[in-house]
C-alpha cells in the first residue's frame, strides 16, 4: 500500500517538474520576454556598447595616412604593417579620405596618450570600417553598415511650369523628381507635362543616426498627365516587385525585337568596322537590317517623334523618345510615315519605309537604341520585362491595390506656396 502511495507521489512530482520545465522553456522562447529586455537600450556607437570606453573623434586631415593616425594612438609599426598586409583589391583596409571622421575607443593611457583598442573609420555616412586591437595576437577588421531608418512620407504637387519647379515650390528634394520620373518613365511623358497636371505619391526617405541620407523608391503613386490618371501600384509576384496599372498591366512597355520584317543583318553592333563607303575603320553602334526598299518600319515602342529630317549621312531619318531612359533612331528611309515631330506613336505604328538615302550602299535600315544617351547593342538589348499580374494572383493584387488607392486618394494635392 505505502509503496503504491510513494509511486504515485513520485509520478505526480515528475509531472509537476515537467510542467514547470515546459513553462520555463516556453517563456524563454516567447518574443514578449525578449522585447522587454531590448527596451532597456544600452547606449552604443558603431554597435559597440559605450560603457567603459573613452571616445576620441577627429577628421582625417591633409597628409594623414591610416598608419600615422594609428601610431598616434599607440598602435605599433608591426600592427600597422599587418593591417597593410590584410588589404586586398576587394577588401581595402588602408584607404582613408581627407575630411572623413574616425573614432578611437580607448580604456588605457600610456604617457597621458590614449591607446586605441578599437578604431573606427567612417567610409561614408552609412559604411564604416572597424579595426579591433583588443586581442594582442590578431587584428580583426570588419566593414560594416550603420542601421538605416526608413521613414515613409507622402508627397503631392500641381505642375505649373515644370516638375522641378513644383518640387521647389513644395519644398521637396530634387531626388523626389528623379524618383518620380523613374517610376513613371514608361507612362508619363515628362517632356510634355502640362500646367494643371498633378501627382500624389508615397515614398521612403532613409536616415542614419537622424541624418537624412536620401530618398528611396516611390512606394506607390498616381500621375495625372494627358487627361488620364496613371497609377503605379506595386505588387510582388514570383518574388519580384514591379509597378502595375489599376487593371494589373505592367507599367513598362516592351520593345519590338526588330522594328521591321527583315531578310538579313548586314552589319552588327561593333566598336570597329570598315565603313563600306568611307573605307576607314569606324565604329558601328547600331544594327543594319537588310530588307527590300519600301518595307514598312515600325516604332519599336510607344513614344514621341523627336526628329524627322534629312541628313547627309543618315539620309531620311527618324528618332523616337520612348521615355527618359530610352530612344531609338531609324536611318536611310526612302520615305517617311505620317507622323511628324512632337506626335505620339504607339508600338508598331509605321514611321517610315526602308530605302537607301544618305551614306548607304543598298536598301537597309540602320537602327540604334540609346540608353541614357549611350548607343547600346539593339540585338542584345533586353528591355525590362512587362508581364501583367498573373491571373492566379489577381485576387491578392486587387486587395493590395485597394489599400494603396485608398491611401493615396486621402492625400490632398498641394497647390504649392507660390
Ligand atoms: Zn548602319
Amino acid at each position: 500500500m505505502k509503496k503504491k502511495h510513494i509511486f504515485y507521489i513520485v509520478i505526480i512530482l515528475a509531472l509537476l517538474a515537467a510542467a514547470v520545465l515546459v513553462i520555463i522553456l516556453s517563456e524563454k522562447k516567447s518574443p514578449v520576454v525578449e522585447e522587454t529586455i531590448k527596451e532597456e537600450k544600452i547606449p552604443e556607437k558603431y554597435g559597440i556598447p559605450l560603457e567603459g570606453w573613452t571616445l576620441y573623434s577627429d577628421t582625417v586631415r591633409q597628409g594623414d595616412y591610416l598608419g600615422t593616425i594609428l601610431s598616434r594612438y599607440g598602435i605599433t609599426a608591426q600592427q600597422i604593417d599587418k593591417i597593410g598586409r590584410m588589404s586586398t583589391d576587394s577588401f581595402n583596409t588602408t584607404l582613408i579620405n581627407v575630411g572623413r571622421t574616425y573614432t578611437v575607443f580607448s580604456d588605457t593611457l600610456t604617457d597621458d596618450n590614449p591607446v586605441a583598442k578599437i578604431f573606427v573609420y567612417e567610409n561614408s555616412d552609412v559604411r564604416f570600417t572597424k579595426y579591433d586591437f583588443r586581442n594582442p595576437d590578431t587584428i580583426i577588421i570588419e566593414k560594416l553598415r550603420k542601421p538605416i531608418d526608413t521613414v515613409t512620407l507622402e508627397a503631392s504637387g500641381v505642375i505649373k511650369y515644370s516638375l522641378w519647379q513644383t518640387m521647389l515650390d513644395n519644398d521637396y528634394n530634387w531626388e523626389l523628381a528623379l524618383a518620380l520620373s523613374q517610376t513613371f518613365a514608361w507612362t508619363v511623358d515628362f517632356y510634355a507635362l502640362q500646367p494643371g497636371d498633378w501627382f500624389k505619391a508615397i515614398y521612403n526617405e532613409y536616415y542614419v543616426e537622424g541624418k537624412r541620407i536620401g530618398i528611396g523608391e516611390i512606394k506607390a503613386g498616381v500621375f495625372f498627365n494627358g487627361g488620364k490618371e496613371l497609377w503605379a501600384i506595386p505588387f510582388t509576384q514570383d518574388s519580384v516587385t514591379c509597378f502595375f496599372d489599376t487593371v494589373g498591366n505592367s507599367m513598362r512597355k516592351t520593345f519590338l525585337k526588330a522594328p521591321l520584317e527583315y531578310t538579313g543583318i548586314s552589319s552588327r553592333y561593333s566598336n570597329a568596322r570598315m565603313h563600306p563607303i568611307l573605307h576607314q575603320v569606324t565604329e558601328h553602334l547600331a544594327v543594319d537590317f537588310c530588307a527590300p526598299a519600301g518595307t514598312p518600319v515600325y516604332a519599336a515602342s510607344d513614344g514621341v517623334i523627336t526628329t524627322r529630317a534629312f541628313q547627309t549621312g543618315a539620309g531620311n531619318y527618324v528618332a523616337i523618345r520612348h521615355n527618359s531612359v530610352y530612344s531609338t533612331v531609324y536611318m536611310h528611309f526612302s520615305s517617311f510615315g505620317k507622323y511628324n515631330v512632337g506626335e505620339r506613336v504607339n508600338q508598331g505604328d509605321v514611321i517610315g519605309y526602308v530605302g537607301s538615302t544618305g551614306w548607304s550602299t543598298g536598301p537597309h535600315l540602320h537602327y540604334e537604341v540609346h540608353e541614357n544617351g549611350v548607343k547600346i547593342d539593339p540585338l542584345s538589348f533586353e528591355p525590362p520585362p512587362a508581364e501583367p499580374v498573373d491571373s492566379a494572383n489577381m485576387e491578392r493584387f486587387n486587395k493590395e491595390k485597394r489599400g494603396w488607392i485608398d491611401r493615396i486618394n486621402k492625400i490632398e494635392v498641394k497647390k504649392g506656396n507660390k
